[in-house]
């Protein structure tokens, strides 16, 4: 079972990665955007790891649901209020109780994920941060548990590594048109990690 701690150390560790990983994350987002994804990201999960610090939710749902809303409130780009709901809907998603199974949290990343694509209206394979989101969660259902995070994580990454090929169809990417293409996408690289580092919690 994975308690408040493990979501927290899930939080904090994604909050590491990004510090770690932003420099890239903002360069693959110079090439078919802004060149802001990274710090973006390092805004949002600095405050996310403050707030949760500040204020540790008793319940693994109440930990992702502050998570999201931190996102939400601090950073401008698109990946704010798209990371802030898939966060804070997988946090609504999960039952109300101290600890929660793999199962179940894949089942409430699985509304996450879908929120995610109904509020910025991207499909498969329209190389968005859903391209390594969709994949990733399909493997966390279908796997066995104890190996949920870590094919989760595999498929995430196959995912962000197929974005370099395709066209980009939402998102400031789009704009560029064929130009897009070879280019991984930053938000799928994001995602990535965000299921590494879920891969990497200890229980
Ligand atoms: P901005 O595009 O506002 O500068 P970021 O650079 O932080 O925001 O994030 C860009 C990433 O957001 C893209 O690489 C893509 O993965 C993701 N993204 C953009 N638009 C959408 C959308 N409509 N649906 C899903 N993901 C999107
Ligand atoms: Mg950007």
């Amino acid at each position: 079972m994975l308690s408040s701690s493990f979501f927290q150390r899930w939080m904090s560790g994604m909050a590491a990665a990004v510090e770690e990983e932003a420099d890239r994350l903002t360069e693959l987002d110079s090439a078919i955007g802004d060149a802001d994804h990274g710090s973006n990201l390092r805004r949002g999960f600095t405050a996310v790891a403050a707030a949760l610090e500040k204020e540790p939710p008793d319940t693994p749902g109440g930990v992702l649901a502050l998570a999201g809303r931190q996102l939400i409130s601090t950073v401008g780009g698109a990946s704010g209020p798209l990371y802030g709901t898939l966060l804070r809907r997988t946090g609504k998603g999960l039952p109300d109780a101290e600890e929660v199974s793999v199962a179940e949290l894949a089942q409430a990343l699985r509304a996450g994920v879908d929120a995610v694509a109904k509020l910025g209206g991207a499909a498969a394979g329209d190389k968005t941060m859903l391209d390594a989101l969709f994949p990733g969660v399909e493997a966390m259902e279908q796997a066995p548990a104890a190996g949920a995070f870590a094919a989760a994580r595999d498929a995430a990454e196959s995912g962000a590594l197929a974005t370099v090929p395709l066209q980009a169809r939402k998102g400031r990417a789009s704009y560029l048109g064929e130009r897009s293409i070879g280019h991984q996408d930053p938000g799928a690289t994001s995602a990535a990690l965000l299921l590494r580092t879920l891969a990497e919690v200890t229980v």
